[in-house]
């Protein structure tokens, strides 16, 4: 389009009209339900212009005549001037014959065939709606669910496209004379604005009390704060789905939570009044305080303040019970008029927002299944009537490594695509993710649809969210699957659903190793698609050895000749994980592995104090690692940071995954950059394809020797971290003298941990490296169905003549 402009001459004086020129303009993106239209319209208008625009299947299609030099401006500013929430992907220009017609219309929906455009997500209330909300002359002061095109929910209220009011939950609600007014108004920020609604005719709010006691409107709401601020536990209708609300700064409340939901060691999210009060209780960096403020509205995971409210006297303070243990806080802002209602008068400032289910069960979205689910946990429930049709947590992000990475996608994220490279053509697909914090993915062309967080997948409440999840998207977005992708590990219960299913439909079915899948998916959000090194540092994958990997160096590629194909040429050298899943729950039994494999006998002073109080139970582990009995062997990372908690911190149990890394990141966080006990690589011959080995022992007797040295734990976790980075640099400084490739691409969850992240990139970059982490999805077992899209479309493409 740029091109076409610049042969097009230099700019003429539209004061003297010029040339009268027509031009077709064809958007692609997120432009439906996002103000494009009026935005447009009044484009239109301000540039003089004759024409129209319309939705189409595929985006919006417009045509626009006037002054040459006037159509040339509408199309920059097109692109310049869109509405906040909109994407475009590409305009595609066309020149066409001038009709000399008058006047710019807005015409009417014409949906056929298939649809390629995205819902849009959900968005937090814009700074517009915020002031309606709190202004006592405004016609919608304290209405909870006043929104405009530029705000609102879209997503969890949609049934189908296309995105209208009749197809979303608003649909029986019909609007006021003053509500339609603005929506029928092209120069109304409210025009088309789907969920539109106001106190005469929109959703209604209530609090249901303990023995059936009922309040509505406004009081409810009232009610609902005085409740908060008298510490008791409230579960609150949102906007995905339900959370249980309590003061955060009340200590005894926060723990009356975690014992009614049964959730201990894991932390609570806090949503805070304003970006002052998250100040107040967190160190936060510029691009932390940007991400806070973006419409998805995330839980972003940033460093506590230490002493908060004390030195300054300020009265703002987290309860410890909220995030016990670690230096970080998730904080999040409000993103519906109920929530900032919550602190509309100032007395509560600091809230814990948790998603309201058991431990990862699917969040509650129901009003009859809330009070069924929750009526033991809440003093009360704040419930409306306006559905909530997907089921979508709040999204959690944290900086890492200085740019903003995705720890859960959901609301605000989901149903948006994340494309695949230039050239990729996927057939209708889908892939069905892995097991723990299970996400699938839809596919068709370049473009990948990932579901929200969907939770584990171990039991039939998981699966249901699942398969509700699935029939919406393939509905919403018209996909009927060809083929089903799956993760190889035969025990999870997503390759058995997937078997099942492509076997009732007779669908061809592919499986994808876990850390190929990492790496792939990491490849192709980079637009990557020759060869890469991969790093897949990760917790759990099944690998094609039979043998659980998690610190594997691959080879992949995603086009060419044989593309099926992926190399390992380096992993961490196995070790006996005793009791199999109850070695990931007691990270002693990690160390004692490590350290029996490194060569600490079993009558060592070493081992000794590391299962000091637990010598029975030793015993037995130890011999049903002698005789490899219950006893998978693992190269897993997250199993690697395991056994250096339990050493370190004497950990013995985790009260929740990934719990282990997340401490020892934590004790680092102060420590100096220092060198690293050593991996060191043995073995592996690249010709005959025999993997390298990175093995502890050495790194294991440093360790050690500090630790009985008296050498502070900041200090051993900081060397800890080092050391792993070290040695992926080395091996990867390997692969690269066997294979000549020079681009890194990272994943898998133990990417989260910034500490790490960044060591690495740094250490990479040194050597020449050119390293790419995911940003667009997440490095943890969320992105994996995106990285199995992108194996399995490569592999297929190979199969064909291309
Ligand atoms: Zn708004
Ligand atoms: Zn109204």
């Amino acid at each position: 389009m740029r091109d076409k402009l610049v042969d097009e001459g230099p700019e003429q004086n539209a004061a003297d009209g010029g040339e009268r020129v027509r031009r077709g303009a064809a958007v692609r993106g997120v432009v439906q339900g996002v103000g494009f239209r009026p935005f447009v319209f009044r484009l239109a208008r301000e540039e003089g212009l004759a024409g129209f625009i319309g939705n189409d299947t595929d985006g919006v299609t417009i045509e626009v005549e006037g002054a040459r030099a006037r159509v040339e401006a509408f199309l920059i500013r097109l692109k310049a001037d869109a509405p906040p929430l909109a994407r475009i992907d590409s305009v595609r220009v066309a020149e066409l014959e001038a009709k000399g017609d008058s006047g710019f219309r807005i015409v009417a929906s014409e949906v056929r065939g298939q649809v390629h455009t995205g819902i849009p997500a959900d968005a937090a209330t814009c700074e517009d709606c915020r002031r309606e909300l709190l202004d006592p002359q405004d016609r919608r002061y304290r209405y909870p669910f006043l929104n405009c095109t530029n705000c609102g929910p879209r997503y969890t209220i949609t049934r189908r496209i296309p995105y209208d009011r009749p197809q979303t939950s608003m649909s029986r609600f019909a609007m006021c004379k003053a509500c339609q007014a603005e929506y029928d108004d092209p120069a109304n920020r409210r025009f088309h604005a789907q969920p539109n609604a106001c106190w005469e005719c929109g959703p209604w709010l209530w609090l249901s009390g303990p023995g059936g006691t009922e309040i509505a409107g406004d009081d409810a709401m009232e009610s609902c704060v005085n409740r908060l601020a008298g510490g008791a536990i409230l579960a609150i209708k949102g906007i995905g789905g339900f959370h249980l609300a309590v003061d955060a700064t009340n200590d005894a409340s926060v723990m009356r939570l975690r014992e009614r939901k049964q959730r201990y060691g894991k932390p609570f999210a806090v949503m805070v009044k304003d970006l002052a009060a998250a100040r107040e209780i967190c160190e936060l960096t510029a691009e932390e305080e940007a991400l806070l403020m973006t419409s998805a509205r995330p839980v972003v995971l940033v460093r506590k303040k230490e002493g908060s409210g004390i030195a300054t006297g300020v009265a703002l303070r987290v309860a410890p019970g909220v995030a016990p243990g670690i230096p970080w806080l998730g904080v999040f802002l409000p993103y519906a008029p109920l929530q900032h209602l919550l602190f509309a008068d100032g007395r509560l400032r600091a809230l814990v927002m948790t998603s309201a289910n058991l431990s990862e069960e699917p969040i509650a979205i129901d009003n009859e299944e809330a009070r069924r689910r929750l009526g033991g946990i809440a003093d009360a429930l704040v419930l409306h009537d306006r559905e909530i049709l997907q089921r979508c947590d709040d999204s959690v992000m944290a900086v890492v490594d200085g740019s903003p990475q995705l720890i859960r996608r959901a609301r605000g994220f989901v149903p948006l695509g994340v494309e695949l490279p230039e050239g990729m053509d996927a057939p209708h697909m889908l892939a069905v993710g892995g097991h723990l914090k299970n996400v699938l993915a839809l596919a068709q062309g370049r473009m990948v649809v990932q579901s929200q967080h969907l939770g584990d997948l171990e039991n039939l409440q998981g699966l249901a969210f699942f398969e509700e999840t699935l029939a919406h998207l393939m509905k919403t977005f018209e996909i009927d699957p060809e083929v089903v992708v799956h993760d190889l590990h035969p025990g999870y219960l997503s390759t058995e659903w997937a078997k099942k299913w492509a076997g009732e439909r007779h669908l061809p079915l592919v499986g994808v190793q876990h850390h190929h899948a990492h790496v792939a998916g990491c490849m192709a959000e980079h637009g990557l698609t020759g060869d890469a090194i991969g790093l897949a540092l990760d917790g759990t994958g099944y690998g094609t050895d039979g043998k659980i990997w998690g610190g594997e160096v691959l080879i992949v590629r995603l086009d060419g000749a044989d593309p099926r194909k992926f190399e390992r040429f380096a992993h961490l050298d196995y070790v006996p994980m005793a009791g199999g899943d109850a070695a990931v729950k007691e990270p002693w039994r990690m160390a004692l592995g490590a350290l029996v494999t490194a060569g600490f006998g079993a009558d060592s002073a070493e081992v000794a104090a590391l299962i000091s109080g637990k010598e029975r139970e030793a015993k037995v582990l130890l011999r049903m690692m002698e005789r490899g009995l219950n006893t998978p062997m693992t190269s897993s990372l997250g199993r690697l940071f395991d056994a250096a908690v339990a050493l370190v911190l004497g950990r013995r149990t985790v009260d929740y995954e990934a719990q282990a890394a997340i401490e020892l990141e934590g004790i680092s966080l102060f420590a100096e950059e220092t060198s690293g006990y050593a991996l060191e690589l043995e073995g592996g011959d690249w010709a005959r394809r025999e993997p390298i080995r990175l093995t502890t022992r050495a790194m294991w007797r440093e360790l050690l020797k500090d630790l009985w040295a008296g050498v502070g734990k900041a200090q051993i976790g900081a060397r800890f971290h080092a050391g792993v980075a070290e040695g992926f640099v080395k091996a990867a400084v390997a692969a690269r003298k066997a294979t000549g490739v020079g681009q890194v691409a990272m994943s898998g969850g133990c990417l989260h941990n910034r500490r790490l992240a960044e060591l690495l990139r740094a250490k990479l970059e040194a050597e020449g490296f050119r390293v790419y982490l995911p940003r667009k999805v997440s490095p943890g077992d969320g992105g994996l169905s995106y990285g199995q899209v992108a194996v399995a479309a490569a592999r297929l493409a190979g199969n064909s003549v291309r």
